[in-house]
């Protein structure tokens, strides 16, 4: 199991890579021609189309305005597009019913800019309370927490409350709390947008980990650095457009 957690793959993606299995991609996310007209008349989304394939790792960049988060909340169902369609794998988010809704966010992880941590809970408590609000066991809970610990190199800091953490360390909680229940998508909204660059550097690795193993990632950042290391696809939005998609790409606005 990629992240070694106790619970069964639920994903074709989560086979490792080390037994030998061919893994077949596939469309997790795709936008078809999606624009989005708030009741201002702002058009914050303007026929935006992009797929985004299984273990891919996007970063999405551009100025305030842009249209990032508007693109973000239509994959949670926060927002329903004016017009066009917004498929999770082949799933019309926006045909969901609320219980469907909740089911899909499960699938969804999400890291934001100020790591949102309960501030009277431990690290260790912290991620086992995503579990917990996920329905699973106590005995799951024991032997998945310390995974995820251990994923983000944190497994010393377990009994620390967040305000004895850096920002780096707990944003490195925040990402173990988002995988912790194994989302297929993980969105990281400008994670590094507080830290320092060597927690930039340090935030970014895991994410690259949290990717290896299996999980797609969506970062929206505007940090230059960043995108020019990891050498991933970007995808640059103006307007409510999509201007650039580049496979590997740099850091252009
Ligand atoms: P970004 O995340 O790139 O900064 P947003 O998606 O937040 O961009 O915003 C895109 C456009 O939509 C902006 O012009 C913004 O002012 C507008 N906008 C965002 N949310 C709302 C809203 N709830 N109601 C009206 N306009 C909005």
């Amino acid at each position: 199991m990629a992240f070694g957690f106790s619970r069964t793959r639920r994903t074709r993606t989560r086979v490792p890579a080390s037994c030998g299995l061919t893994i077949s991609q596939h469309t997790v996310i795709e936008f078809d021609k999606v624009s989005k007209l708030y009741p201002n008349e702002t058009i914050a989304l303007d026929k935006v189309s992009l797929r985004v394939e299984s273990e891919e790792f996007v970063s999405i960049v551009g100025h305030s305005g842009a249209g990032k988060a508007t693109l973000l909340k239509m994959l949670l169902a926060e927002e329903a597009p004016s017009e066009g369609a917004v498929l999770f794998e082949t799933i019309n988010i926006h045909t969901l019913k609320k219980n469907e809704i909740s089911r899909l966010r499960r699938r969804i992880g999400i890291v934001f800019q100020d790591y949102r941590l309960l501030p009277n809970r431990t690290a260790y408590e912290n991620i086992a309370f995503a579990m917990e609000a996920a329905g699973r066991e106590d005995a799951e809970i024991a032997a998945d927490v310390p995974h995820a610990l251990e994923l983000v190199d944190l497994a010393d800091k377990a009994l620390n409350f967040p305000h004895e953490l850096s920002g780096g360390e707990k944003q490195r909680i925040a990402i173990a709390r988002a995988i912790v229940n194994q989302p297929d998508i993980l969105i990281a909204d400008e994670p590094t947008g507080n830290l320092d660059p060597l927690n930039t550097y340090d935030v970014v690795q895991i994410l690259k980990k949290v990717n290896d193993l299996g999980t797609t990632v969506l970062l929206t950042t505007h940090n230059k650095g960043v995108i020019d290391s990891l050498k991933k696809r970007v995808i640059v939005m103006e307007q409510g457009k999509i201007v650039r998609d580049d496979e590997k790409g740099k850091y252009v606005l």
